[in-house]
């Protein structure tokens, strides 16, 4: 397993919609290993396959190091749809490993229903709420080319600008390895 560097706001590739998986190959197998000691290193909850440089619909989830989700199980989400959404929105902070050191409020359904696979390609159904309803839809997001932060007012995305481009330009501390500028 390696921990790979993390691409960050404005890396073109987290723009991009992720490409359906055919396949579970030892690539793919090695990316997923490797997702999760790289989302471990970086103290994150979830990680998208494109916040690692690859195009697979992807992403993982552990919540176990939560107050509360101590018992839950890692997560693997390939091919993953959202088929439902509760009508009730809740409001919770959010941040994102490739946006580091900024947070936000941002409304979401407090509960969806996925359709998705695992790593051997069993097709799973989830009913999720609360914190992994919100945590699955933040990286579902990531697999449309959809941060966070578009999902924040006008007003409130015009006072991060400054802030996002530091980031874009690698000019603030990294807590974890991320990618040079311009590679993915
Ligand atoms: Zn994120």
């Amino acid at each position: 397993m390696s921990i790979l560097p993390v691409t960050l706001y404005g890396d073109k590739i987290l723009r991009k919609k992720a490409k359906k998986v055919e396949k579970i190959d030892n690539e793919t197998i090695k990316l997923i290993s490797d997702m999760f000691e790289t989302m471990r290193n970086a103290d994150g909850m979830g990680l998208a396959a494109n916040q690692v440089g690859s195009e697979a619909s992807i992403f993982i989830v552990d919540l176990s190091k939560v107050q509360g989700y101590e018992k839950t199980k890692p997560m693997v989400f390939v091919n993953p749809k959202i088929t439902e959404q509760s009508v009730e929105e809740s409001v919770t902070e959010e941040g994102c490993l490739s946006i580091p050191d900024i947070r936000g409020k941002i409304k979401r359904p407090e509960a969806v229903k996925m359709v998705y696979y695992d790593a051997e390609l069993n097709e799973i159904t989830l009913e999720a709420d609360d914190l992994l309803a919100r945590v699955v839809q933040h990286e579902y997001d990531h697999l449309q080319g959809i941060f966070f932060t578009d999902r924040l007012d006008d007003e409130t995305q015009c006072k991060l600008k400054k802030s996002l481009l530091k980031i874009k330009n690698r000019k603030i501390e990294f807590d974890y390895p991320v990618t040079p500028k311009d590679k993915y």
